[in-house]
């Protein structure tokens, strides 16, 4: 894991080799504070350790303090185009701000570092693909057929624009930084985070950024972010879906749990089936997944077709299965518990997952 600099938000560590911060943002519209504050805590309960809000205009930016009043979790304020808004938030009582250094001049960032050093809010330069100089915009617009060069191109820009941001907070003293450069193109954001992480010693922030929505949005997230964090690159992460911002960090955590960052929730794993397969793993599967869903301990259920990998992949479970001839064996924490008919494998299933889960127990 890269070992960066620790930065702190309101108590929040993120950096220094820590596991991924997973950070949630709020859809609401932020002027309605009710739907912002449930929204806010719901990501909260979801398992979101940070939350960032749009501040489009002075109005929201006025608002900061009383949401900031009204919630118990870091708020970070996401500012482009002018950098009063990012003044008037860090007045109110803002944990941390974003800014997009492609939206503001140097002479502005500079204002918000002396701005922010004094009140002591962290930083995030978040460059987007979207928003870099007209000219690299002009100039990819101009190669779209070589993808190789516009890619390149693409990467470049986002480097320099992060470092060229760096360098301007730095002049004034200002290191509580936190880098994230993100574009809609998997590739495009995976080199420009490895070739950024080796220059910098600031957290990264890692995100695909307007993926979509599910499936495809999960799948580029999961191989954008999946990739760089294999290589011990990302600090803080979030999930980006045209979708409820829940589904966001639910993603968020599957991808640090089959990462091992994090144990958390249940895991099913059943096989795919084929020829050799002696059960309906399919409709086993599709009966126990509604209790699995109100499981909140890390438990592994194996469901498997057969018993040429089923055993050995029903051992790795606290509780599996491996269908045979008429019925079932079925395992528990590694140990073969017994054989049983065809019509026990879902309530023994769910016996033995009720008494592993506290959640579930007595229901
Ligand atoms: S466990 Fe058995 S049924 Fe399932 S995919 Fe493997 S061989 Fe086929």
């Amino acid at each position: 894991m890269r070992k960066s600099k620790i930065v702190e938000v309101r108590g929040v560590k993120i950096g220094g080799g820590l596991p991924p911060v997973v950070q949630g943002m709020v859809k609401t519209d932020p002027l309605d504070i009710d739907a912002t504050v449930d929204q806010i805590e719901k990501l909260q309960r979801a398992g979101a350790k940070l939350v960032r809000l749009a501040v489009p205009n002075v109005k929201v930016a006025r608002s900061i303090s009383v949401i900031r009043d009204l919630v118990n979790i870091p708020l970070s304020a996401d500012i482009h185009f002018n950098y009063r808004l990012a003044l008037e938030v860090i007045d109110r009582g803002i944990d941390k701000v974003r800014i997009n250094p492609g939206n503001l001049s140097p002479r502005e960032i500079s204002i918000i570092a002396d701005k922010a050093k004094k009140s002591k809010v962290p930083i995030r330069v978040g460059v987007n693909s979207g928003s870099l100089p007209k000219k690299v915009l002009e100039e990819i617009s101009r190669i779209r057929e070589d993808k190789q060069r516009r890619h390149r191109l693409m990467v470049e820009a986002m480097v320099d624009s992060a470092l060229g941001c760096i360098r301007v907070l730095e002049d004034k003293g200002f290191e509580d930084i936190v880098v994230s450069l993100k574009a809609s193109d998997v590739p495009v954001t995976i080199l420009a985070n490895k070739i950024i992480a080796e220059k910098i010693n600031y957290p990264l922030h890692l995100g695909v950024t307007a993926t979509g929505p599910p499936p495809e949005g999960i799948i580029k997230s999961a191989i954008g972010l999946g990739s760089l964090l294999c290589e011990g690159i990302g600090d803080t992460i979030r999930v980006s879906l045209t979708a409820d911002p829940i589904e966001e960090i639910k993603v968020a955590y599957q991808i640090l749990k089959y990462l091992g960052f994090v144990d958390r929730g249940p895991t099913i794993i059943s096989c795919p089936t084929c020829g050799r397969k002696r059960g309906d793993v399919y409709s086993i599967v599709k009966q126990i997944s509604k209790e699995v869903g109100k499981i909140t301990s890390p438990l592994k259920i194996a469901v498997m077709g057969c018993e040429v990998n089923g055993p050995g992949e029903a051992i790795e479970a606290d509780i599996g299965v491996a269908c045979t001839t008429g019925g079932a064996v079925i395992f528990k924490k590694g140990r073969l518990l017994n054989k049983i008919r065809k019509e026990q494998i879902v309530p023994t299933l769910l016996k033995e997952l009720r008494s592993m889960d506290h959640n579930l127990k007595g229901n």
